[in-house]
Parts: structure tokens; C-alpha cells; sequence
């Protein structure tokens, strides 16, 4: 007799991808999490700076204990768009699908024509962060971005404030390194500021100008702090806790910053982008303007821009301006796609573990318990109604994904295919081990 059961398809393994798996299979539901890439980490990898080694490897660990569940079948080394087409996928015949891929595009500087500037005066922070994580990995390009003084950065969030934290650690470094003085990133990370005092220098000692980092905003409205304020004394106490957190980041690493200044033009020189005109902006009537006649030509070796991350396009995927085009906000479902969903930083758009865990646990949550289960106990209860809604309208679609033992075994035959084409024989930690990179404090460690 065959027997129907589920079978769910995970794009990313990463923070929002292992948790939406992990919730699949405490309740006792199967799925195959594919990764692009060989370690199923994300932005945990490549987005996170690596000072952060413990976070990372604590975060790191999490992803592994949940990946490592039998019911969560790994395949590494897959792209969605590339090796597995999303018009193949929906035909693969998974029960559903999750889309945990995250938000690796970085939103377009929004001045006309300058992404040809990309390589010559622009780069976008998602590369440069990948770089700086890596560039001491053996057999990496050291010189993919030089770091040069004076640069500018157009940002205001927390990556931005990380992407001035990396140019000013390595301009720090090497400038006392030519003075015979070797100090690590990790002592950097603690404090620029301290490590100079000890050695009773200044930047200007060392003729370093830094890194400015330019915000279309007040310093006090600076995306810096979790939450969302709504009373006048809750934005008051966020105001007064982004200024104490911006103010304790420059005294500790020494960068400047140029508030309420907005790029736009851009200046190029032959075919290079030398600088970017900026203008100030002022609140009028609670609204944030142009001032006119505050244009201003800043000058700099190169910019780089973080203002955000969006999901990369795939083809197939309905999109709708810069996200997909997801036609209900309970399950984040896609539109004309009744058994895809979205999850993680690929909706949420914004760069937090604990978000991205959050929105895949509870989207997990939500599309087991309105999607594929058949009810088993309460859901959230604060989702109970939108649950129930829901419920009623996918009623007819959950009785028609369920899929035969004979169709489970097919898929899982072509998953099978999937992990052979790289090697991958299904012992998930042997091949975490195999893959992780040489860690910078390893090296570190082995070179004292
Ligand atoms: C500079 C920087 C600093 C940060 N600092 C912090 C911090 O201090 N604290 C904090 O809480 N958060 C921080 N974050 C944010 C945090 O790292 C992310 O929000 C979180 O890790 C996102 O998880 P995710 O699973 O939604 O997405 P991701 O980590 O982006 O995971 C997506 C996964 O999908 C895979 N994937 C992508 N496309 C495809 C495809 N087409 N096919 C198959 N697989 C695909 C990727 O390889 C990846 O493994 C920072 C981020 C950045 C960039």
C-alpha cells in the first residue's frame, strides 16, 4: 500500500533556513535544506566581520544541530537559478517549498548611471565584507579592495558602522606595522583608541585622516537599536540609546561621520568615480527635505555603499520592485506559487540573527500548522485567527500536496543525484570539517 507523506524543500541553510528545517522535523516532517554554497552558513560566514569569531562559531554550531537532524537531508553545493531551475523545482513535486535564501543583492546607490562606477571609486559593502572575512584564507586575493585613507561610506545602519570599523582596523594596522608595531584585530575590535593610547600615538601621529561615513538622517535617528518606539518618551529613550551607542562606536575606532547629507550626483573623472556631490537635509514639518543650496562636492579615493541588502533575483520567482511578490502575509506565500514560500532576511530585509530565526521559525510554524499538518495542537495564539482564515482557504490545496511513498523515493532519488555531483555522502559533520577555512585567530595563535 503506498503511504502519503510530506516532503519540503528548503533554499539556504543558513540562520532562517536550519531553524525552519529544525521545526519541520520536531515534527516529524522530512526535508531536503539545498545550499549554494559548501557550508550552509550565510551571512554567518560572509556578512558577520570576523572579529566576531565567537558569535559566528556559536551561531555556526546552532546551524549544524539543527541541520544535523535525521529528518533534515543536506545538499550542499546547489544553487536555485543555476543548478536546480525553479521551473524544475515546482515540478520536482516537494510537498512545499521555503525560500530561506536571504539578501545578498546590495540595494542600488540610487544615483543614475553610477553601478558602471562598480570596480572604479564604487564598491557595494556585500563583496567587501566577503573579501575582508576571507582575504587571510590562503590562496585569497589580498589586494581585491586596497585600502586607501580618506574613503568615504554612505550608509547609517550597524553593516555600515562595521564597514568603517574594517577600514579604519586596517589602516590602523599597517600604519603601525611600517612603525615596527604589530597589533591584531582583535585588539583593534576592543578599541582603536586604546590601542593607540598605549602606545602613546594619535591617528594624526600616524597621518590618517580615516574613513567619513555619510547619513541622510540625524545621528539620533540612526537604525541602530532593536524595537520599533511609538510614544514620545519610548523615541526619546531610543534617540538618547542611538546616540550614546554611535558615540561609543567613534570614540573607540576614531571615524568620522557627516549626518543629514545625502549623495546626489556622482563625479567621475575619465572613467573613474572621484567623488559624489552631496546635499544637506533638514526635517520641515516632520518630513525630511533637500535644503537647497547645500550641495556639496566631496572628494574621496573610493565610496563604499551599505544601505542594505536585498534578495538576489531568480528566474521564476515573481518579484514585485526590489522583493518577491508574496500574495499572503500570514505564510509570506508567493504569488501563483500556493506551496512557496519566503523566509528570513529574503523578507524581512533586515540583517538580525535574531529576526531572520525568528521569521523562519515562525513562518515554519505557521505553513506546518496551517499548510501541511493536519492540525496537531494549538497554533500561535496570537496568529490563531489569521491561522484559521488561512486554513479555510488551503484546505482543498493541503489534501492535494500530500505525496505517495513511490514520489517521496523519486525525489529523494534525484537529491541523492544532487549530493553525488559534489561528493557529499551524507555525513554532515565530516564534511563541516572538511570544509571550514582556515580561521584568522588560528593562525594567529600558531604564528605567536
Ligand atoms: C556586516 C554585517 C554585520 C552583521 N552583524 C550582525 C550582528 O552583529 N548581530 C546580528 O544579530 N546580526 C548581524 N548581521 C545579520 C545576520 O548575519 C543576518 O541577519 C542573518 O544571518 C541572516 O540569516 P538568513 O538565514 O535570513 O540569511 P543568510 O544568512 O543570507 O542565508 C541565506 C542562505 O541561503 C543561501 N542561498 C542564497 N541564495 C541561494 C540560492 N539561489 N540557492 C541556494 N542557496 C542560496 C546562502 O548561501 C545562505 O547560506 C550582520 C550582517 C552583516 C552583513
Amino acid at each position: 500500500m503506498s503511504v502519503s507523506k510530506y516532503l519540503v524543500a528548503i533554499f539556504g541553510g543558513a540562520v532562517s533556513g536550519s531553524e525552519a528545517a529544525y521545526q519541520l522535523a520536531e515534527r516529524g516532517i522530512p526535508s531536503v535544506v539545498f545550499d549554494q554554497n559548501a557550508l550552509p552558513y550565510g551571512k554567518i560566514e560572509d556578512g558577520l566581520p570576523k572579529w566576531h569569531a565567537k558569535l559566528r562559531d556559536k551561531e555556526e554550531e546552532r546551524i549544524n544541530s539543527k541541520l544535523d537532524h535525521p529528518l533534515v537531508t543536506f545538499v550542499p553545493s546547489t544553487k536555485l537559478g543555476e543548478d536546480i531551475q525553479f521551473a524544475d523545482l515546482i515540478q520536482m513535486g516537494f510537498s512545499a517549498v521555503l525560500l530561506a535564501i536571504g539578501a545578498w543583492k546590495d540595494r542600488p546607490l540610487p544615483i543614475e548611471g553610477i553601478d558602471e562606477y562598480v570596480g572604479k571609486g564604487l564598491i557595494y559593502q556585500n563583496p567587501f565584507i566577503y573579501w575582508f572575512n576571507h582575504k587571510h584564507e590562503p590562496g585569497f586575493d589580498q589586494n581585491t579592495y586596497p585600502i586607501k585613507d580618506g574613503a568615504a561610506i554612505v550608509g547609517g545602519g550597524l553593516a555600515s558602522l562595521d564597514v568603517a570599523k574594517v577600514l579604519m582596523f586596517e589602516l590602523v594596522e599597517k600604519a603601525l606595522k611600517e612603525r615596527g608595531h604589530e597589533v591584531d584585530l582583535f585588539a583593534l575590535d576592543r578599541s582603536i583608541a586604546k590601542v593607540l593610547n598605549e602606545k602613546g600615538l594619535t591617528l594624526d601621529d600616524l597621518g590618517i585622516e580615516g574613513c567619513t561615513l555619510y547619513y541622510r538622517r540625524r545621528i539620533k535617528d540612526m537604525p541602530l537599536s532593536p524595537g520599533s518606539p511609538s510614544t514620545p518618551e519610548e523615541i526619546a529613550k531610543a534617540e538618547m540609546v542611538r546616540e550614546k551607542i554611535l558615540n561609543n562606536y567613534q570614540s573607540k575606532y576614531l571615524f568620522n561621520i557627516e549626518p543629514n547629507q545625502v549623495p546626489i550626483d556622482k563625479i567621475v573623472e575619465g572613467d573613474q568615480l572621484v567623488g559624489l556631490i552631496f546635499q544637506k537635509t533638514g526635517l520641515i514639518n516632520g518630513k525630511l527635505e533637500l535644503l537647497p543650496g547645500t550641495e556639496t562636492a566631496i572628494r574621496f579615493p573610493y565610496v563604499i555603499s551599505s544601505i542594505g541588502s536585498l534578495p538576489d533575483r531568480i528566474p521564476g520567482i515573481p518579484a514585485c520592485g526590489n522583493t518577491y511578490e508574496i500574495c499572503d502575509e500570514l505564510f509570506c506565500r508567493l504569488s501563483c506559487y500556493p506551496n512557496v514560500f519566503a523566509l528570513g532576511n529574503a523578507v524581512t530585509g533586515r540583517g538580525n540573527i535574531k529576526e531572520s530565526m525568528e521569521h523562519g521559525r515562525e513562518i515554519a510554524q505557521n505553513v506546518i500548522e496551517g499548510y501541511l499538518s493536519e492540525a496537531e495542537g494549538d497554533p500561535n495564539p496570537m496568529a490563531k485567527d489569521r491561522i484559521a482564515q488561512a486554513l479555510n482557504k488551503l484546505e482543498n490545496e493541503i489534501r492535494e500536496h500530500k505525496i505517495s511513498t513511490a514520489q517521496y523515493q523519486q525525489i529523494m532519488g534525484k537529491v541523492k543525484a544532487y549530493q553525488e555531483k559534489f561528493g557529499y555522502d551524507s555525513n554532515f559533520r565530516k564534511w563541516i570539517d572538511s570544509h571550514l577555512p582556515n580561521r584568522l585567530e588560528n593562525i594567529l595563535d600558531s604564528s605567536h
